[in-house]
């Protein structure tokens, strides 16, 4: 029998509930799984491509057919390298429909062969975001409910490296 295998396609940055809910989700709907990191999106990044991916491996280690990878260029052309012919997406408010829109009809001008499925949110992640956990973060809130472990300790470490002159870390409730 052949393999039903989906990408899963994002910035994460960084991964959060949100993400990972649809990631299990997904993961139980095919036999094969790979969250792919897009390197370059034209927002601006918090975390680099190899970061990404190592938030996302600890995060999704219990999933056996779960793999994480990072690419560029198009994401039909890594569906197709990888035989997938599904892009899973997450659907949160109304908002983001019509982006996803977009980008699945434009994937299909691309590839005809590849169909897009959208999975709704869970109600408690539907107004989380990566940028919204960034700037809770950097206001000192607690993040603990938005995010894994290996997340807050990384963005910890960047805001570290990023404040060499003295601020206080131990103003951040984390
Ligand atoms: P993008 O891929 O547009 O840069 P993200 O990396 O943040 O954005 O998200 C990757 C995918 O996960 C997108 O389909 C996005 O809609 C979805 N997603 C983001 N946040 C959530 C959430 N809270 N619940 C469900 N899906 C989400």
């Amino acid at each position: 029998m052949t393999q039903r295998i989906a990408v899963y396609p994002g910035s994460f940055d960084p991964v959060h509930f949100g993400h990972m809910d649809i990631a299990q989700r997904a993961a139980k709907i095919f036999d094969q799984l790979i969250v792919a990191v897009y390197e370059n999106p034209k927002k601006p990044l918090c975390f680099s491509a190899t970061e990404r991916v190592e938030m996302l491996k600890t995060a999704l280690a219990h999933l056996e057919n779960v793999t994480v990878r990072a690419y560029t260029g198009l994401t039909v052309n890594l569906a197709r390298s990888v035989g997938a012919q599904v892009l899973v997406r997450g659907l949160r408010v109304i908002s983001d429909f019509e982006m996803e829109y977009q980008m699945a009809l434009t994937n299909q001008q691309l590839w005809a062969e590849i169909d897009t499925i959208c999975l709704m949110t869970r109600y408690e992640y539907a107004f989380l975001s990566a940028s919204l956990v960034k700037e809770v973060f950097m206001a000192g809130g607690d993040i603990s409910q938005m995010v894994p472990p290996v997340v807050r300790a990384m963005l910890l470490r960047k805001y570290e490296q990023r404040h060499t002159g003295g601020h206080e870390v131990s103003q951040l409730s984390l």
